[in-house]
């Protein structure tokens, strides 16, 4: 069979990281989420390390500063992790669902071109979630994770009352970057940098499927799996 590589856009707390979970685990397809990828080698990362691509340095400890404030790591930076972690699923006979990659314009001129080589045109589908961004405030400004894992607690009814993960007990808090100043400035980068890549997609000959995002997280599943051609 050949393997699918599905692309989920929107703004901050448009819900993409439980859509491309839910897809995950329907098709079998690895969740490519770049903040824990990327997150986990900038964690560990030595004081004063970098990588170099195209002959600029990219430090470790600006690009954590850069996520920490709002603002979306350094193309290059991530499209060079993107790119060797797109290369090796796709070595192990895996399909992916992108969760926060190809947010920029860079991204998607080397990255798209890259999964058209490897996965084929046809197998490539992006999907962009929208909310209004009143909704989008409110709900990363309410949302919460576990400490542990991150598992991601949406803010509901049900759910406010909650203090412990209900999947493996740890605490669950805050994200550090839904802050009302730091999700100004995330909104702001998708704006600025994420919408215009709408556009080249289109260019690059992939269908968007736009889905509204407001609805429940299990409605909003089914509007994908209808936009995908699937029950
Ligand atoms: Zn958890």
């Amino acid at each position: 069979m050949e393997q699918k590589a599905l692309i989920i856009i929107g703004s901050p707390g448009s819900g993409k990281g439980t859509q491309a979970n839910l897809l995950s685990e329907k098709f079998g397809l690895y969740h490519l989420r770049s903040s824990r990828i990327v997150g986990r080698i900038i964690e560990k990362a030595e004081p004063g390390s970098f990588i170099e691509v195209e002959g600029k340095k990219y430090y470790f400890e600006e690009q954590k500063q850069l996520s920490e404030s709002g603002k979306l790591w350094d193309p290059p930076f991530l499209t060079y992790f993107i790119e060797e972690k797109t290369r090796q699923l796709h070595k192990q006979g895996e399909g992916i669902v992108f969760d926060g990659a190809v947010r920029t314009m860079y991204e998607g001129e080397r990255v798209i071109p890259l999964l058209k080589q490897l996965y084929g045109a046809d197998n490539i589908k992006v999907i962009y979630l929208e909310i209004t961004e009143d909704e989008a405030i409110f709900r990363n400004s309410h949302r919460r994770e576990c400490e542990l894992a991150r598992h991601p607690v949406l803010y509901s009814q049900e759910t406010v009352k909650l203090t412990k993960c209900q999947l493996d007990g740890s605490k669950l808090i805050e994200r550090k970057d839904d802050s009302p100043e730091v999700i100004k400035v995330r909104l702001k980068e998708f704006k600025d940098r994420t919408m215009p890549l709408l556009k080249l997609f289109e260019k690059q000959g992939l269908i968007v499927d736009k889905i509204n995002g407001s609805p429940s997280p299990a409605n909003v599943f089914k509007s994908i799996l209808k936009a995908l051609g699937e029950k």
